[in-house]
């Protein structure tokens, strides 16, 4: 993996896929273990301090309501088969160890390996996906999971559906010593961020980029280097990091979609990355691929695009 994304969340998965094994995994072997997710939530155990695993054994996941038989097998670790299942939200009952927290929170505040995290968003995606595909989108059947879950397959019409990814662009525009941030009209107060979009289809990378920054923000960009890419597990987006050169910079903003948007100094934006903005302003956490655009622009790593030369 790209050591850029490597410092993303949700990014460091350590397991090996194992598709081969896919068709016979069941989620009966002994030795599985299972990550419990409910909706945007996970259920993590505290293992002592303020550590917390996400892994549970089979005995512990039908405990917690989990169904290994409806499990989607998510791999093999050095231990060996993982699974992800859906459980209902226990709040402690009868596990006063076990807590059900929300995955944006347990990414921010570090609470799981990232290996383990990794593994979280997967089922996640995964779990959200069957339960939202229950029916063909070719001829309106019901369909069933196959391929150890990653796969649904309609008996009435022989259309195999997979998991879907949706691929978004996140990118930071660059003039010189500033950078582009927005609040989106959906943002908590304060926050400012890179912008955002969805890849259309018939786009390269670098169209969506330079198309979004246009309509969101009313500038023309050139240049677009990749940065890092980071699974967005709500519900199944790869972010896909980019850089970006302003070729012009006056703002016209697309007011159904961001608040407020402004260039940033290298300045401004070290100090809201350490909490010491004076108005109080902040960017999101270092878990977030933002963060890590941020990171580069503000440290000039050599990721970021040159102005185009000027012709003679
Ligand atoms: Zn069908």
């Amino acid at each position: 993996m790209d050591e850029r994304s490597t410092r993303n969340g949700y990014a460091n998965s350590s397991i090996d896929r194992a598709d081969k094994e896919r068709p016979r995994m069941s989620g009966n072997e002994p030795d599985a273990r299972f990550v419990l997710v409910s909706g945007e939530r996970a259920l993590i155990e505290l293992t002592g301090g303020e550590h917390f695993k996400a892994l549970h054994d089979r005995g512990e996941t039908i405990a917690l309501g989990g169904d290994p038989e409806k499990s989607v097998f998510l791999g093999n670790d050095a231990t060996g088969p993982v699974y992800g299942a859906h459980a209902p939200q226990t709040d402690g009952e009868g596990h006063p160890r076990v807590k059900a927290i929300d995955m944006r929170s347990i990414a921010t505040q570090g609470l799981l390996p990232d290996s383990e995290l990794a593994l979280v968003g997967t089922a996640k995606s995964l779990i959200s996906w069957h339960a939202r595909h229950g029916f063909c989108a070719n001829c309106g059947a019901q369909t069933a999971p196959s391929h150890g879950g990653w796969r649904r397959d309609c008996a009435a019409c022989n259309a195999q559906h997979f998991p879907r990814v949706d691929p978004v662009v996140i990118m930071l525009a660059v003039d010189g010593d500033r950078a582009l941030l927005a609040r989106g009209a959906n943002f908590i107060p304060n926050m400012y961020s890179a912008l955002a979009g969805f890849i259309e289809p018939g786009e390269t990378i670098e169209d969506a980029v330079r198309r979004e920054l246009e309509e969101e923000a009313g500038i023309r960009t050139a240049q677009v280097r990749y940065h890092s890419s980071q699974p967005w597990p709500f519900p199944s987006s790869l972010m896909i990091g980019c850089m970006a050169h302003a070729e012009t910079v006056e703002l016209d903003i697309d007011t159904d979609e961001i608040a407020e948007a402004a260039w940033f100094t290298r300045a401004e934006i070290a100090a809201m990355m350490a909490f010491e903005d004076g108005q109080g302003r902040m960017v999101p956490p270092p878990s977030a691929i933002a963060h890590q655009l941020l990171t580069s622009f503000v440290e000039k790593e050599p990721i970021l695009p040159e102005p185009a030369a000027q012709e003679a």
